[in-house]
């Protein structure tokens, strides 16, 4: 005899941090949850690997501690505790500007007395308030920048905070997608100097959000999703990848399931939290062609982290106290930018040594995905030389390869969620969520997550 159909208040597609968290949030309401991962292991994004005593993270370094979301799903799994929270050294953060590593001001009054920009381009930024406000809907954030603080400010400090961020080059996204409280911060208070006066005075952060510490856990970012998985226990399943999808309108379920394995699951509301192009792909006979076509057009870009160890507290002639650098796309360098992991969460290196995460690829460098493990640390080696001093050799190197990386929100993002959101209207119980629509953040898709784990009455 056939075996009954499984029947579920919501099935999650997915096991990312978006899926698991979505997961948890649901089961956490009082809805029964299936999440259901192709990969043998939970976390997609997330990995930390432990090896000789350095903390290898795959993806994330960590997370910002001022997302409530995220605080709040920290505690309900009880892991306040092992909240791990940046150095006060890593305040300390370098830009490469024409060959040489500058520190990036701290203070209003640092910033014009650093080398960090020119003059000109210092005296540039202080006219910031008197630019005018915007007519386009849609901007650049390269395009944004320049407008308010000026070119050569634009082309350095922004770019590189594009980089570090999304990977991503500052000329092809919207601003109102990536930077959302940039864009509020022009239309409320017409400039971003009086925004920043007045949120100071209420308590805010700056311009590209609210301030926050870089966050960790004791045994670095997997614990997070570790402590998820064995939360939703049985409800999460491995190895367990979708061959298809059905909508029958209910009751008692709009959506069935088809698993590659033959069985069939079948769930009230069905939430997609994989890659965008993989979303267009499971939802293609529901979705209309050109929101199918906005979705595969979501760039992700490959992402490569190259991990280097030295047993020597100062192996090359900078000193590596700090958060790290990031490259700017005008300077003639192959690598986005380098972590001081050993520096920014110490207990992530055995004392005396130091552990760089240096980035390549993105929207910048997508070619670099297919450089073997040779090619690419003779690169990170022949860049550190050059930006660092000297060539010492690692005793510990770790290559993680993300094929999709970073999703790219390009001009046009916020009007392809809205006939997104308009598709999904016609379609009662189906969510999209993940890191492809509404922040590419840890933080903001558990934000998210929960979001929708609100909707799944
Ligand atoms: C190198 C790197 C560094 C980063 N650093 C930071 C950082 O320091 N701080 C920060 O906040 N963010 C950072 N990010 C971004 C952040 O890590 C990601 O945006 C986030 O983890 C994405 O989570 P997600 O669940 O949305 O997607 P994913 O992690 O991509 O998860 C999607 C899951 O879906 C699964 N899947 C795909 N297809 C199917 C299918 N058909 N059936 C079932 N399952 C399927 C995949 O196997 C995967 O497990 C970084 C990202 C990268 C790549």
């Amino acid at each position: 005899m056939k075996n009954p159909e499984a029947t579920f208040d919501c099935i999650v597609i997915g096991a990312g941090i978006s899926g698991l968290a979505l997961g948890f949030f649901a089961r956490h309401n009082g809805r029964s949850v299936v999440v259901l991962e192709a990969g043998p292991v939970a976390g997609g994004k997330i990995r930390t690997q432990w090896e000789e005593g350095f903390c290898c993270e795959w993806g994330p370094q960590g997370f910002l501690d001022n997302v409530p979301e995220t605080l709040e799903l920290v505690r309900l799994l009880g892991l306040q505790g092992r909240l791990v929270q940046a150095s006060n050294a890593a305040a300390d953060r370098f830009i490469l500007r024409n060959g040489k590593l500058r520190a990036i001001p701290l203070s209003p009054l640092k910033f014009f007395v650093s080398d960090v920009l020119s003059w000109a381009g210092r005296l540039r930024v202080l006219a910031e308030p008197f630019m005018p406000r915007a007519n386009e809907e849609d901007e650049s954030v390269l395009a944004f920048a320049r407008r308010r603080i000026g070119k050569e400010a634009a082309d350095v400090l922004v770019d590189a905070m594009v980089t570090g961020v999304f990977a991503g080059r500052a000329e092809e996204l919207s601003l109102a997608a990536t930077f959302p409280k940039m864009a509020h911060m022009e239309r409320t208070y017409g400039s971003l100097t009086r925004a920043m006066f007045a949120l100071r005075r209420k308590g805010g952060g700056g311009p590209a959000g609210p301030g926050g510490t870089l966050t960790t856990f004791q045994s670095g970012m997997q614990e997070l999703t570790d402590a998820l998985a064995c939360s939703l226990g049985t409800a999460l399943r491995l190895n367990t990848r979708v061959r298809g999808i059905q909508y029958r309108q209910g009751p008692p379920s709009n959506w069935v399931v088809h698993l590659e394995q033959g069985e069939t699951l079948l769930g009230r509301h069905l939430v997609v939290t994989v890659p965008p192009r993989e979303a267009a792909n499971l939802l293609k006979d529901y979705l209309p062609p050109l929101v199918l076509a906005d979705l595969q057009q979501i760039p992700v870009p490959p992402v490569v982290v190259v991990m280097t160890a030295y047993r020597q507290s100062q192996p090359f002639a900078f000193p590596l106290s700090g958060f790290g650098f990031l490259v700017p796309s005008r300077e003639p360098r192959q690598i986005l930018g380098t972590l001081f992991c050993h520096s920014i969460f110490p207990n992530q290196a055995p004392p005396g040594t130091v552990l760089l995460r240096t980035i390549l690829g993105g929207a910048r460098q997508p070619e670099v995905i297919h450089f073997d493990d040779h090619e690419l640390l003779r690169l990170v080696r022949r860049e550190l030389h050059a930006i660092l001093g000297g060539d010492p050799d690692p005793c510990l190197v770790r290559v993680f390869r993300h094929p999709e990386g970073i999703p790219q929100y390009t001009l046009g993002h916020p009007q392809r969620l809205q006939a997104l959101d308009q598709a999904l209207a016609a379609l009662p119980g189906l969510h999209l969520t993940g890191n492809g629509y509404r922040g590419v953040a840890v933080n903001a898709c558990i934000a998210e997550a929960k979001k929708v784990a609100m909707l799944l009455a």
